[in-house]
Parts: C-alpha cells; sequence; structure tokens
C-alpha cells in the first residue's frame, strides 16, 4: 500500500469533483503506478497536463511513484515561464490542424472562418477520430474527455463551454492562435482552401441579382462552392473582428 498526496493547480480543477478541487487530496494506492494513471484516475486527461512536480522535481508521464511522493499537476500555461523544467505536451506545430467530434459543427465552420484547418464529419466514430490523430497529426477537439485519454492521443483539447462563440475563444487561447489566423481563406463547408476566381467562370452558378450586384468572387478549390460578399458577409464580418480585430 502506498500513500501518496496529490494537487491540481488552475484550470484543471475544472475537471475534478467539488470537494476535491483547489486541495490537497490524499490517495492510497495498492501498487505502484506511473503518475499519468493516477492522474487519470481523477478523469483529468493527460492532454491537459503540462507539467507534473513529483517532490518538486518535474517528471515525465511514465514516472512510477512512490510511498508518500507529493505531486503537483499543470496545465498548460499561455503565458508562463517553466521552460527549464520538463514540459510534457510538445510545442506547437507551425501549421496546426485540428479535427473536431462530431458534436462541434458550429465550432468547426466558425474556425474555417478564421481561416484554421479543422477536420469534420458529422458521423465520424471516435477511432477515425483518434486515427486522425495518430496519423494525420490533428489536434482533437472535442467535450468528450474520455476520448482524450486514450493514450495514443497526444495532441488534444476539451472544449469546456457549450456556446460556440466562447469554444472559439478557448481555442485561440489554449493554442495561441491569434497570428495563425486568416479569415476568409477555407471553406466553411468543406475546409477547402479558397481562391479568387472570374465572375465569367462561374456565372453559371449564380442567382440573377448576385450576377448583378457583385464582381468579386472566390470558389472552394475543394468543394466548387463559391463565395462572395453577400448580405450574409456582415454578420461574419463581426464575428471576425471580434477574434482577428
Ligand atoms: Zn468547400
Amino acid at each position: 500500500m502506498l500513500e501518496i498526496s496529490i494537487r491540481f493547480y488552475e484550470e484543471l480543477n475544472d475537471f475534478l469533483k467539488s470537494d476535491l478541487r483547489k486541495t490537497e487530496i490524499r490517495k492510497t494506492l495498492n501498487h505502484r503506478t506511473t503518475v499519468k494513471d493516477v492522474i487519470e484516475s481523477f478523469m483529468v486527461p493527460h492532454t491537459e497536463v503540462d507539467l507534473i512536480l513529483v517532490n518538486g522535481v518535474s517528471v515525465d508521464f511514465s514516472h512510477r511513484i512512490d510511498d508518500g511522493d507529493q505531486i503537483s499537476v499543470y496545465p498548460v500555461f499561455e503565458s508562463f515561464d517553466i521552460s527549464a523544467v520538463t514540459r510534457l505536451q510538445q510545442r506547437p506545430l507551425r501549421d496546426l490542424r485540428f479535427i473536431a467530434d462530431c458534436h462541434l459543427g458550429t465550432l468547426t465552420r466558425r474556425l474555417r472562418i478564421l481561416g484554421l484547418d479543422v477536420e469534420f464529419r458529422n458521423d465520424i466514430t471516435d477511432d477515425e477520430l483518434v486515427d486522425s490523430v495518430v496519423n494525420a497529426k490533428r489536434i482533437l477537439l472535442t467535450r468528450d474527455r474520455r476520448l482524450l485519454m486514450r493514450k495514443v492521443v497526444d495532441r488534444g483539447y476539451l472544449v469546456r463551454s457549450q456556446n460556440p462563440e466562447e469554444q472559439v475563444d478557448e481555442i485561440i487561447k489554449r493554442f495561441d492562435l491569434r497570428r495563425n489566423l486568416r479569415p476568409f481563406t477555407r471553406c466553411a463547408a468543406c475546409n477547402g482552401i479558397l481562391e479568387p476566381v472570374e465572375k465569367a467562370e462561374i456565372l453559371h452558378l449564380l442567382e440573377p441579382k448576385t450576377k448583378l450586384y457583385f464582381e468579386n468572387f472566390y470558389q472552394c478549390q475543394t468543394c466548387q462552392k463559391v463565395y462572395w460578399r453577400g448580405s450574409h458577409f456582415e454578420k461574419l464580418e463581426t464575428f471576425v473582428k471580434k477574434h482577428f480585430p
């Protein structure tokens, strides 16, 4: 039998039952195990953890704990210099690519409007999501924390809010995306890239009024959908300006 104590910091407390939040938790274990297993026994996904101190020393997930260990668990910090210690989440890829679970359609479309690469299918299975994280190196966005607790999922984020506006804010903050935003460069419907297109080339696709009033068009290179600055555009522009001032 081992006696350990563990404390979770900052927003990792979101994952804990209320009586365990912001307090030193004492736990008895039947056998030696890794610090990752201990952390996930509290339903805190490892993808949310960026720094673990055991008795004041930074360790990685595979560290095996001993009787009497004191464990401190910290989330991914946006701006906090812990470069001298072992950060457990890899630094963001230069080109961040996401995959969203089937409940995050609205969020997906908004992130695409901001120019972010987000794969989405409303009939995608959990295994396909995980496969895309492992093989396509996409970052999993989900509201299902069990998915983030799968061992092979090394990049992911548990979306906290139910409100798509707030969800967009969360993701921009967590992945420090301000400089990665390229509004109106990506198809909200299919994630394809938009390119300018000559009006003559797509004339047959336009409604009579659109033909009359608009001159500049963009076309999705994947699904061929045509975009222009029509009446819906103002609303989108207000949304974009909020995140990309
Ligand atoms: Zn498209």
